[in-house]
């Protein structure tokens, strides 16, 4: 018999750890992990029925898996969601929501900022395919509406960006998007569900690296698009014939990483506030951008927005690029990385790193300056923290 939790508890902790569970099998209390890659029918009849989609159920793991079912279910729930569609990464995810959902001639308006590889899917990838993406400052709502054109489809955002943490302001997006017919997709990589739900906000599609907090201890790679069942049905339609399908061993590996979202994105923000605090207060540093410091330009939006700051903290150091360098060299604790969203803290020279391609002219304008540090904060203590940045700081 199988016992489905989800339809009986309705909160975010709970929907955490009973959302997905299909005992029918062998009434396992933990969620199973199904490794196979195809399914049987009891009949011709029956394999047809599953073929032409007249009877539900598993055909093969490039369409689905219950492992992927269970970790989309879970995911939808917590989100808020009627239907999320899982896939091999936070790239795929993205991929595949434009390649089902846009068509040659369509327009793509995105915030400025963007995760470096969804920059350069947008400008140079869809742009071979007749898809022009419009790229807009992240925080400027009438940008949004002035970039509208007929062909318009999609407004692209992710918030806070990466690294200087600009707010996009969701619910007044949204209302832009939807006075004209477009859809409107927030990449919730950098919050996840645990600090903001952009569906509630007005957004239709949210998208996710689960590579980063969903999976949060950095072992495997994932990614979801998330949102209404007549959006999902497109997506799926893409990804079951194109294939970047999540493995069912990430899925299981997410859907447990799952169980336990609230809990370190809440010890990550608080972690992260103090940090910001105490960073605040250095005299090597010359400004902090967080999201929960009240010097924040948006710290209202936030605090509307979000339910707690986030795990990202970036700080311009004084002495640019030589200060900021030392810093990094003179830790001995903090993982020199660009990646993020993991227990293990890491630290990042985004001038040097993740936006080395971009002129410096271009960085410049963009607040990227050759003295900011972006740390993605983990689990470790505070105090650790704090006397591993100290030690290059002075
Ligand atoms: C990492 C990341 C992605 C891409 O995800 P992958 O799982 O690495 O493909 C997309 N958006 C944001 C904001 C990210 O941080």
């Amino acid at each position: 018999m199988v016992k489905k939790q989800a339809p009986f508890v309705q909160d975010f902790d709970t929907l955490a750890i009973r959302t997905g569970i299909d005992r029918s099998h062998f009434n396992e209390h933990s969620e199973a992990m199904f490794l196979t890659s195809s399914f049987v029918f009891d009949s011709a009849a029956q394999a047809a029925a599953r073929f032409s989609g007249e009877e539900e159920g598993y055909v093969y793991a490039r369409f689905t898996n219950p492992t992927v079912t269970a970790m989309q279910e879970r995911l939808a729930a917590l989100e808020g969601a009627e239907a999320c569609i899982a896939t091999a990464s936070g790239m795929a995810a993205i991929m595949a929501m434009v390649m089902a959902l846009l068509k040659q001639g369509d327009h793509i308006v995105a915030s400025q900022g963007l995760f470096g590889s969804t920059q350069q899917l947008f400008g140079n990838i869809f742009s071979k395919f007749g898809i022009e993406t419009t790229f807009v400052p992240a925080a400027d709502v009438p940008a949004y509406e002035k970039a509208i054109r007929p062909e318009t489809r999609l407004i692209f955002v992710e918030t806070p960006s990466n690294p200087l943490t600009e707010l996009v302001d969701i619910a007044a997006v949204a209302d832009v998007a939807h006075r004209h017919g477009v859809l409107l997709a927030v990449d919730n990589c950098f919050c996840s569900p645990a600090l903001q739900q952009p569906l509630k906000l007005g957004a239709d599609i949210v998208i996710h690296s689960a590579t980063k907090y969903l999976d949060g201890q950095g072992r495997v790679l994932g990614g979801a698009v998330v949102g209404s069942k007549a959006l999902m049905d497109e997506v799926f339609k893409f990804l079951r014939t194109a294939g970047p399908t999540l493995s069912p061993f990430n899925a299981w590996i997410i859907l447990k990483g799952l169980e336990t979202l609230r809990l370190r994105m809440e010890a990550q923000s608080h972690t992260a506030m103090a940090l910001a605090q105490w960073l605040e207060g250095q005299p090597w540093v010359d400004r902090v951008y967080y999201p929960g410091l009240p010097s924040h330009p948006q710290h209202e939006l936030a605090k509307r927005q979000q339910r707690l700051a986030g795990a990202i903290v970036s700080f311009d150091v004084k002495g640019g690029r030589e200060a900021a360098w030392r810093l990094i060299d003179s830790t001995r604790m903090i993982s020199i990385t660009a990646n993020l969203g993991d227990t293990k803290s890491t630290i990042t020279h985004p001038a040097s790193t993740t936006h080395g391609r971009i002129s410096a002219e271009a960085r410049a304008a963009m607040g990227v300056s050759e003295g900011l540090l972006r740390v993605a904060v983990g689990l470790e203590s505070l105090q650790d923290l704090q006397a591993d940045l100290s030690r290059g700081g002075a």
